[in-house]
């Protein structure tokens, strides 16, 4: 199973990276094989992708990222839209929406992939969060100044329970658009929400083989049992 890795210098803080390994460790527990690859700016995008992932990063790292990203747009939009599975985290959830413009005005131009637009304040959204999605209650961590808006018709990945999701107003969090997710929560969220990495992997594993996915079955007590804690600390019932 062919996962990328986008930008993993420039868009991989609050330990994003923990996405890919935890995708590369739970597939081998699955049964199946996988390929990483890291793609840089400038580099060619591998020829074989079942499943993107990007992180989050400094407006400065979203900046650097950017031509690179237009460069290898139309692969990106082709496979969206053939339904390879993609998560997308903070920095890069805001460049898969229309664009990011920064708190000094500067405007990013995304992907459009998710119809969401971002824009930078000076006050920052930071904190451990809470989630109800359809993959379960999900938890994590939040830290952006970028405040963003659904467009008429956009889904959300969730919505808040605790934390500020999208733009601490609405109480929606990340998008969903087929077998795209955008969100802001670090975490890294998916070793701390095994559904969601087994969700993506199942639809990557379906696209590589042809044949339906094939899951072992894996002790997450661990897993469960800190999101269940996250959950009764922040939550008023
Ligand atoms: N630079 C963006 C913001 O502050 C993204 C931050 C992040 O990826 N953590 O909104």
């Amino acid at each position: 199973m062919h996962v990328v890795h986008l930008y993993p210098r420039e868009m991989s803080i609050y330990g994003d990276l923990g996405n890919t390994r935890t995708l590369a460790a739970r597939i081998r527990r699955h049964g199946y094989s996988p390929v990483v690859h890291q793609h840089h700016p400038g580099g060619r995008f591998p020829e074989q992708a079942h499943l993107v992932l990007g992180g989050g990063g400094q407006d400065s790292g979203q900046v650097r990222v950017e031509a690179d990203l237009e460069h290898i747009s139309d692969r990106l939009r082709a496979l969206a839209r053939s339904g390879a599975p993609m998560l997308m985290i903070c920095g890069m959830y805001q460049l898969f929406g229309n664009a990011f413009i920064t708190v000094d005005g500067t405007r990013l131009p995304g992907l459009g992939i998710l119809d969401v637009t971002t824009h930078g304040n000076a006050k920052r959204m930071i904190g451990p969060v809470v989630l109800t999605t359809e993959l379960g209650d999900v938890v994590g961590y939040e830290n952006h100044s970028g405040s963003t808006t659904l467009g008429a018709g956009q889904a959300p990945f969730g919505t808040v329970r605790a934390g500020f999701g999208n733009n601490g107003t609405d109480r929606t969090e990340g998008a969903r658009t087929a077998n795209v997710i955008g969100s802001y929560l670090h975490g890294p969220i998916l070793p701390a929400n095994p559904a969601i990495a087994d969700h993506l992997i199942g639809l990557a594993a379906e696209l590589a083989t042809g044949r339906p996915f094939e899951p072992e079955l894996l002790d997450d007590a661990i897993a469960h049992e800190a999101r269940n804690r996250q959950v009764r600390r922040l939550v008023r019932r």
